[in-house]
Formats: C-alpha cells, structure tokens, sequence
C-alpha cells in the first residue's frame, strides 16, 4: 500500500454522534447526514456507528449512494435529498431509499416503477421555504399531499426543508425559513393527523438557530467535528475525526538560485533542504495550495515550495530540522506541538470544509481506527 492515507477515527465519530444525539430532546428523531461518502469519511463507517447510537434514519444525496449501505446489512430508512429523474427510479426501489419529490417529479413514473416492483414508496416532499433549489411552496403543501395520494403506491412521509443562512452571523433569513416552515406544519397538522416527519434543522440550525429543529434533525458536518461556519460555536465540544498522512519519498540538498517543480514558481534563495511528498491534487490536496500551504514533519511546519503535482509535492525544511525518506508527514492533523485544520485549508485555498473533505479522492486509502 502507498504510503498515504487518511486515518479517521471511530470512537471520535462515535462520540460526537453521541452528543448531538444527547442535545436533542427526546421526541426528535435524528437523522445522520452521510451524503459523498460520509463527507470523505466513509458512508458505510458512519452510518453503522449512527444507527448503534439510536440515529433512527440516515440520509445521502443520490439512490446510488444507498446502495453500499443496504450491501452493508443497514436497514433504517434512507432519505435522498436530492431530486431523483425517472431513469434512476429503479435505484430508489433497489436501495428501498425515501426519495425527495416536489412539483418536478414525474411521479406518474414513480407510480407506474412502484407498482411494477409491487411496493409502496415512501416519499419525502421537499419544501422551498427561501433556498430557492428544490421544493413546493408552503402554501401547496396540503394540495400536493393530497395528489401524492392519488397514486397507490406512493405515500407521504413527511416534509423537509433547507436552511440558507443558518451559519450566517445574521440570523433573518434562518428565522424566516423557520417561520415558513413552522406555518406550513401548523396548516398541515390543522388538517391531518398522521405522524409525519417535519425536518428542518442542519448542523447549523441545531447549534444556532431557535426553534429550527421539529421533528427530526440532520446533522452534517458536525457529526465530523468541523462547525459549519466561524458563525457557529462548538457548544457540544465535537472533535475532527479525520488525519492526513503522508512519508517522505525524496530529499534534496539545493543550493541558492534552483527553481521547483513545474513552471520553476519557487527559487531557493540560499542553501535549502527540499523535501519531495508523494501526495497530489489527484488525491484531493487543493492545487491552490502551491507555494501558500505547509504540511508538518518533525512536529514543525513546512512550507510547500512550488506548484503542487498530480501525484507528488515539495516542501522546505526549516533550517536545522534533518530529514530522511519514510519519515511521517501530517496534511491534515497534529505532530508534536503543531497542527493543522481542514479549516485551515479551506482558509488558505478560499472554500470550505465540506469541500475538503468531499475532494479526498478514492486513491486515498481510509484507515479506521
Ligand atoms: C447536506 C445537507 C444537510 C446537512 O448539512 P450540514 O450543513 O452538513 O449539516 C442537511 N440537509 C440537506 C438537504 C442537505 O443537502
């Protein structure tokens, strides 16, 4: 095996989905957010230790990403948040997964796929209560329940909706989307009493916005240990589960004046120890970090002098710090008395964790501990 990897590991997964779990009150149900491989993580990891620790459903994106999980033996409800087409159909019935609907499904096909497979889909109706990305509005929740009915083979579960702006320092809009979705529910339980699912609250909502949680929670990120924004306060003390590692391949002596890597965008401008990596865009480590990031070996930070490869990178060693091929590199993690944050990165190359984490590529291989 390379030797790269990313380590994660479980008891910290376990622990966090514990206290986010442990913050609810205990007529919510939760419902752990495992989309993109578990943000990088591992979907089929998380969404075991989610279900031992009482999760009642887990939710991913797309019907294929249910697939791994139902392979694993897990059997909870799976939402997909995204808007299925009809040519994926047969996947959702395949992964017996919730699929998201709204005014453009074609739920005439999703009829016509259920009664050919001979089972009732659950569905979830995506509400836009000011996200303006899927979903009914409010005002035609009791006219779409009632059409969803129509069909015999399709039943409502229940309504979720997505918060904008809840990591936002400015809570209007999170309060705003709260409200809509709050007068949908009382519009609806006016009418019906069947127990439906009413879902709202991300990360964000349930660490920062009031009254965002109804029945069921959807934690993301933080099951992670990363806040979704600055915004948002680490109130639960969650912790990241996620190190990069590395081992030197290569080590160079230079002198003043030699230009690194590709388009020679470093000179070294006096004798310099140069440290060659074999970690790449290719696995997920931003190119943008090109002579702006650093990586830690011997418990201190290392520059990256020049562009970043597909496959490999340099740094430079501090003065006085001795290095040799198969010594430990950390990307993402703590050496010593140093660390380094996903956050960090995603500051230095202008994005955010999530995009980190979901970059990981599959040459990286998980290792869980
Ligand atoms: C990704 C996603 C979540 C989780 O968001 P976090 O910010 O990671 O908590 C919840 N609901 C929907 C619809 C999503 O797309």
């Amino acid at each position: 095996m390379r030797p790269t990897h990313l380590e994660i590991d479980t008891a910290i997964i376990r622990e966090n989905l514990r206290r986010i779990k442990d913050s609810l009150p205990e007529w919510s149900t939760s419902t752990a957010v495992i989309k993109a491989n578990g943000y990088g993580h591992g979907s089929v990891m998380v969404g075991r230790i989610a279900v031992e620790e009482g999760y009642e459903s887990l939710a991913v994106a797309f019907p294929e990403e249910a697939l791994p999980l139902r392979a694993a033996g897990i059997t909870v409800p799976i939402y997909l948040l995204g808007i299925t087409l009809p040519q994926s159909f047969d996947l959702v019935i395949e992964g017996n997964s919730r699929p998201a609907i709204c005014e453009s499904t074609d739920l005439e096909a999703l009829e016509a796929c259920a009664a050919r497979h001979d089972v009732i889909v659950e569905c979830a109706i995506a509400v836009d209560t000011g996200m303006h990305r899927i979903g009914i509005r409010p005002q035609d929740a009791m006219e779409f329940i009632e059409k969803v009915e129509s069909y015999p083979h399709l039943r409502v579960d229940g309504f979720f909706s997505h918060m904008a702006s809840a990591d936002a320092a400015d809570k209007t809009e999170a309060h705003a989307q709260t409200a809509a979705f709050r007068d949908m529910v009382t519009t609806i339980r006016k009418h019906r009493s069947d127990p439906f699912r009413f879902s709202l609250a991300n990360s964000a909502g349930l660490l920062a916005v009031k009254d965002s949680l109804f029945t069921d929670a959807r934690p993301g990120i933080i099951q992670y240990g990363i806040m979704p924004s600055l915004d948002v306060p680490n109130r639960l003390g969650l912790k990241p589960a996620l190190s990069f590692y590395s081992k030197v391949v290569h080590v160079q002596h230079l002198g003043a004046g030699e230009k690194i890597g590709y388009g020679g965008t470093y000179t070294t401008d006096r004798p310099m120890t140069i440290a060659t990596i074999p970690v790449g865009y290719a696995d997920g480590f931003p190119r943008s970090l090109s002579n702006r990031g650093s990586v830690l070996i011997h418990g201190k930070r290392c520059p990256i002098v020049g562009r970043v490869c597909m496959d490999q990178l340099m740094v430079a060693m501090p003065d006085g710090v001795g290095v040799a091929p198969g010594d430990e590199v950390v990307l993402i993690g703590t050496q010593g008395q140093e660390s380094i944050t996903v956050l960090e990165l995603a500051t230095l190359t202008g994005t955010i964790p999530y995009e980190i984490f979901t970059g990981f590529s599959e040459r990286v291989p998980r290792i869980y501990i």
